[in-house]
C-alpha cells in the first residue's frame, strides 16, 4: 500500500476522509494527525480540503512546514506533551497548541509569546482519569492553578483537551467526554469566558466525542494508515 502510486493515495484519502465528514456536523473542526504520515499523504489530504494538520514533535512538524512551506493556508496544531526547552519553537511553529498540561509550561509560554509577539490559540490539557501514560492537570489542579494561569496575560486560552485513557467502554468513554464539557462549562462560570473550544475524540472514539460536544476531533489513522 505504501508504494508511491499519487492517484491511488488522493482516492483513498479522500474517501476516508468523507467517511469522517459524514459522521460530524460541519461546524465540528476535524484536524488530520499527520505526526506519522508522508508529505505525499498530507498533499492528498490538502488537496481533499484539509487544512488543519497536527503534529506531535516539534522537530519533525519543522520539516513538514518547510517541506509544505507553499501550502500557506494550512494551520498547524500541536498536540505532543511539550519539554519547557521547546516551547519558544513551538510558540513560533504552530497555530494552535493542544498540550499546554502544566502551569510551569504556560508560564514559559506567556514569555516566549512576548518576546516572539506570535500568540497562538491554546488549549489546556486535562486528565479527567488516571492515566499514569498522559499528562495533564486533573479537573482539582486546574481550578486550583486558575489564579495562577490568570496571571499570564498573554495566553490566549480558547479551550480544553484531552485524551481518554484506554479500555473504556462506549457509555465510560461518553462519560468522560461529558466532564470535558462539563469542566468548561464551570470555568466559563468563573469568569473563562474564552474557554469554548473541546479538543477531545481520536480515530477510535471521535463519535462518541461528537456527540459528548466535542469541537476539534483529532484524527490520524482513521485517514493515514497505510500511508507511513
Ligand atoms: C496520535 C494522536 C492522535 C491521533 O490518533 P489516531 O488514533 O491515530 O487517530 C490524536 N491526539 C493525540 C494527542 C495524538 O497523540
Amino acid at each position: 500500500m505504501s508504494e508511491i502510486n499519487p492517484d491511488a493515495i488522493a482516492t483513498i484519502i479522500a474517501d476516508r476522509l468523507q467517511k469522517i465528514r459524514n459522521q460530524i456536523p460541519p461546524e465540528v473542526k476535524l484536524v488530520a494527525v499527520s505526526k506519522y504520515t508522508t508529505i505525499a499523504a498530507i498533499r492528498a489530504a490538502y488537496n481533499a480540503g484539509v487544512r488543519d494538520f497536527a503534529e506531535s514533535r516539534v522537530q519533525d512538524a519543522k520539516l513538514k512546514q518547510s517541506e509544505l512551506a507553499a501550502l500557506t493556508d494550512i494551520t498547524w496544531h500541536m498536540i505532543g506533551s511539550l519539554q519547557s526547552n521547546k516551547a519558544k519553537q513551538a510558540i513560533a511553529q504552530f497555530d494552535w497548541i493542544h498540550s499546554i498540561d502544566r502551569l510551569s509550561l504556560a508560564e514559559q509560554c506567556d514569555r516566549h509569546i512576548s518576546e516572539l509577539g506570535k500568540s497562538p490559540q491554546l488549549l489546556l490539557q486535562v486528565k479527567l482519569a488516571d492515566d499514569p501514560n498522559k499528562s495533564g492537570w486533573s479537573e482539582s489542579e486546574l481550578i486550583a492553578d486558575l489564579p495562577n494561569l490568570a496571571k499570564l496575560a498573554n495566553l490566549n486560552i480558547v479551550g480544553l483537551m484531552t485524551i481518554l485513557p484506554l479500555g473504556l467502554d462506549e457509555s465510560q468513554a461518553y462519560d468522560v467526554f461529558s466532564r470535558l464539557g462539563e469542566l468548561a462549562v464551570q470555568l466559563r462560570s468563573r469568569g473563562w469566558h474564552n474557554i469554548q473550544e473541546l479538543s477531545m475524540g481520536m480515530s477510535a472514539d471521535y463519535a462518541i466525542a461528537v456527540k459528548a460536544g466535542a469541537t476539534i476531533i483529532r484524527v490520524g489513522s482513521q485517514i493515514f494508515s497505510g500511508y507511513s
